[in-house]
């Protein structure tokens, strides 16, 4: 660090994003983007938009969020796009947190959330996941705050049903709940059904995973438009053109092709079945994720081991150095191919370490 950056600064942990290695090709199951290409449309949408660069984008967004007031059944002015879910999560943290409002989320969780907090000086709750490593509702009474929860949570893969959801948005009428949907289309139940009711809930969602545009940064947040004015203070105090043109041209053509994207997310989910099945009859522990990445534990060989042994082999998957949770990886679920590849790994490093395959569920 130079000696000109700030004193609040000084000690602020950055996220760290999963590695993106160039020095060979590998089979990335590490960040849990969507092994398919985004759809012709998206493509066409996309080049033909290019031609149109020399005039700043749309602050509004009002193509984009007709489209996608048209998807999710709210009005237009119950969304805010942004750049990536991780902007409208900043925005949330900047426009709801201060030092009487600290935020609570589950201690296990986006690493993302207590950056944010440290970013902008907001205290912090880290409620304990259950020994199952889901979040209980309940353990957030007497809480006075917003709160942030994933669901399903990261990473274990864990879902909440809508009526946890309710109970909590329910019970802490006095601040902000925001439900991060990053993985909800992998077979979870949304919360926004329930954005009628509270004028506290903030959805937060991203085309990252399920619409397959990690690479081209859009996420939004769905909620009531006091709520969402709020966080458009934070938008227009910072970068009014947060959504540049290809991407909200790919946001609206990504829409349009929805039934495209729906069914990627059914073969996403059979493919993940599939290998969880497989990895618990080769002596894993995995959680039950209902979002597009697995959580695993093998009881021999530690997460640590397995991840260098992975990737010697050409496959990345992530492994998280929080003492906690050392001995697991996540593990993304890739196309069939990419998953028999990584069971043919793990077998071979299981033959090579000498561990018998033995069931366990
Ligand atoms: N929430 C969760 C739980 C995530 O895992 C991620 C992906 N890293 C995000 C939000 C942010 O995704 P993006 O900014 O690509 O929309």
């Amino acid at each position: 660090m130079s000696r000109y950056l700030s004193e609040r600064h000084a000690r602020l942990e950055a996220y760290t994003p999963g590695e993106q290695p160039k020095d060979r090709r590998y089979i990335k199951l590490n960040t849990n983007e969507s092994p398919f290409p985004p759809s012709p449309g998206v493509q066409a949408a996309v080049s033909e938009e290019v031609g149109r660069l020399q005039l700043y984008s749309d602050p509004l967004c009002r193509d984009l969020n007709r489209k996608a007031a048209e998807v999710y059944g709210v009005g237009e002015d119950h969304i805010l796009m942004t750049n990536g879910s991780d902007e409208i999560l900043q925005f949330a943290f900047m426009a709801f947190g201060d030092e009487s409002r600290p935020f609570a989320f589950p201690d296990l969780t986006y690493g993302f959330y207590s950056v944010f907090a440290d970013l902008h000086g907001i205290p912090y709750t880290r409620v304990p996941l259950r020994e199952d490593l889901g979040i209980c509702v309940e353990d957030y009474d007497g809480h006075h705050g917003p709160i942030v929860i994933a669901n399903p949570n990261a990473p274990t893969g864990r879902l909440l049903p809508p009526d946890a959801i309710d109970y909590l948005v329910r019970t802490h009428r006095d601040a902000p709940v925001i439900i991060d949907e990053a993985y909800i289309d992998f077979g979870g139940e949304s919360a926004i059904p329930l954005v009628d009711r509270y004028d506290n809930l903030l959805v937060t969602r991203t085309f990252s995973k399920s619409f397959s545009m990690a690479g081209a940064r859009l996420g939004f947040g769905i909620a009531q438009p006091t709520l969402i004015r709020d966080l458009d203070l934070m938008k227009y105090s910072t970068n009014p053109y947060n959504v540049n043109r290809m991407t909200m041209a790919a946001g609206v053509a990504a829409l349009r092709d929805i039934d495209y994207y729906r069914e990627n997310c059914r073969r996403i989910m059979k493919t993940r079945e599939r290998v969880a099945k497989q990895l618990r009859t080769m002596g894993f522990f995995v959680t039950d994720s209902m979002a597009n990445f697995l959580f695993v534990r093998h009881g021999q060989v530690g997460g640590e081991a397995l991840y260098h042994a992975l990737r010697a082999r050409g496959i990345l998957v992530r492994h998280f150095d929080t003492p906690a949770i050392r001995d697991f990886n996540r593990i993304t679920v890739g196309s069939d191919d990419e998953m028999n590849a990584l069971l043919k790994a793990i077998t071979e490093v299981l033959d090579d370490k000498g561990y018998p395959i033995k069931e366990n569920v």
